[in-house]
């Protein structure tokens, strides 16, 4: 036996009370069963380690049981239980069609169908994986099902029920198997703890709860590997055993990225090796979470937490948009000879989308020029007459925007650039004040500053000379509502990779 599945054999469920979740199918099963109105062939589809085959075989044990319980539960020690328990019943066939494609069982069940079953009062045949079987088998169990013998079950269980031919699907009894929930989980986990006597702290229990994502042989898995050491370990440990993604590290990443920090969060995510795909699955359980706490109220320690430490309310909206971009990355990771480089990317179109606050209560064209804060919005007025009037600011600013709206035909990168710019006026110069070196670089060409030249004579009437100074910490004049979107994705991206001196 697999190692690695001895807890999991071990505490495989052997009746219907034992097996915990799926509850649904259970109540329905046990009524066929109570009055005799069992279907010849059911689908159980689901995700893997949901109890898909598990429930199979208590119902195909519940099916030939010679003392069923009154709740319709089998014996678990009458000789048909106990030869289902070992794998020794005759009259239950189980194939897996990921390994032999079952062609030549399919034939061979239809040869040995018709005779009646040997011992039970079923002939129970559990298909798994049933969605590899090749169209040959499809076909020959098609014509088993069309005619179907009496006292003979298929139970076919797939975890990709759209692979399996419609044909298939419409002469069967179809279950949905649900993940299992973290409570389902818990509860299985903690009967098994307290069973094998492991010693393990209530975080370790979360984590290996939350890395199982509804998986019942997943986290069983998980916990076999770390029960072979001897002493409690601590989460650190259990992450590094598992090789578990590090979930305050995601989860800096993303507080980062919502709160607008983005240069930070790209630089945590290049600090330190980073597996891409990890990062991105995680990422995506996480905003799947969010959404689904947000959407159904159901409770979720893990994610309302995160939500708390990102501090801003997170629209439904938002984490759509959210699990698009996340979505659309795995697609870019195929392509992208630069795995890091597309998680940038990813990160770079939340954070835009997601229009940081640092930009958002600022828009002194929008706002209404009353407002006593209007001057401090413009911080580039030195030299210019502005205690005339309360007007001026937002005559200047008024100003800037058509320079900045006027620049665009001429060249669309450069009108970006002073969008995310200030400007000071000292005397007869008009000094541009941007945040990269690489804007500085192209608005001192000739040609721009010939075009700005004019541009500022027209709009300002005065002829300026035209300077151009970097300062990191520049905080643009206005910021603009509408098409304001490229702009930002274009000066995000000079954030993140810091071009600059
Ligand atoms: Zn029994």
């Amino acid at each position: 036996m697999n190692n690695k599945s001895v807890l999991y054999q071990k505490y495989r469920p052997r009746n219907f009370t034992e097996l915990i979740g799926q509850e649904h199918i259970i109540k329905t099963l046990k009524s066929e069963i109570i009055n005799g109105e069992v279907s010849n062939a059911y689908i159980f589809s689901g995700t893997r380690g949901t109890g898909k085959t598990s429930l199979a075989r208590i119902f195909a044990k519940a099916l030939n049981c010679e003392s069923l319980s009154r709740d319709v539960d089998p014996c678990g020690v009458c000789s048909v239980c106990a030869d289902i328990d070992k794998g020794h019943f005759i009259d239950l066939i189980e194939i897996d069609a990921a390994s032999n494609r079952g062609i030549d069982d399919i034939r061979e069940i239809r040869n040995k169908v018709q005779f009646s079953p040997s011992v039970g009062h079923y002939k129970v045949y559990i298909i798994d994986e049933a969605h590899m079987l090749t169209t040959d088998a499809f076909n020959a169990l098609l014509k088993t099902l069309e005619e179907p013998p009496e006292s003979v079950i298929f139970i076919l269980a797939t975890t990709e029920i759209n692979k399996l031919p419609k044909t298939i699907i419409s002469r069967c009894q179809r279950f949905d198997f649900y993940s299992a929930s973290d409570l389902d989980l818990k509860k299985y986990l903690d009967i098994i703890v307290l069973k094998e006597k492991y010693s393990i702290s209530d975080d370790v229990k979360s984590l290996i709860i939350k890395n199982a994502r509804g998986s019942f042989r997943d986290m069983l898995s998980n916990l076999q590997k770390i029960s072979h050491f001897k002493n409690e370990l601590n989460y650190d440990d259990v992450v590094k055993i598992l090789g578990l993604p590090d979930d305050l590290r995601l989860q800096t990443i993303w507080v980062h990225t919502l709160q607008g920090n983005i240069a930070e969060a790209i630089s945590d995510i290049s600090g330190e090796n980073l597996q891409s795909q990890f990062f991105i699955n995680e990422s995506l359980d996480l905003f799947r979470r969010l959404l689904i706490y947000k959407v159904a109220g159901i409770k979720d320690i893990y994610v309302q937490e995160f939500e708390k430490n990102v501090g801003i309310d997170i629209s439904v909206q938002h984490i759509i948009n959210i699990l698009n971009i996340l979505i659309k990355s795995i697609e870019n990771l195929k392509l992208s000879s630069s795995s890091i480089l597309t998680i940038q990317l990813a990160l770079v179109e939340v954070y835009s989308s997601f229009a940081p606050k640092e930009n958002s209560n600022i828009n002194p064209i929008i706002k209404n020029n009353k407002n006593e804060d209007t001057s401090k919005v413009v911080n580039g007025l030195k030299g210019v007459d502005q205690n005339t009037n309360e007007s001026k600011p937002y005559d200047i600013q008024e100003k800037w925007l058509s320079v900045i709206e006027r620049s665009k035909p001429f060249n669309h990168h450069m009108s970006g650039f002073l969008q995310k710019s200030s400007f000071n006026i000292e005397g007869d110069t008009f000094v541009i004040i941007v945040p990269f070196k690489f804007y500085k670089d192209m608005l001192v060409e000739e040609k721009s500053k010939d075009f700005l030249r004019n541009l500022l004579k027209d709009i300002f009437m005065k002829d300026f000379k035209v300077d151009c100074i970097v300062d990191k910490s520049v905080k643009p004049i206005v910021v603009l509502k509408k098409d304001s979107k490229a702009n930002e994705i274009t000066s995000s991206i000079s954030d993140v990779f810091d071009i600059e001196e």
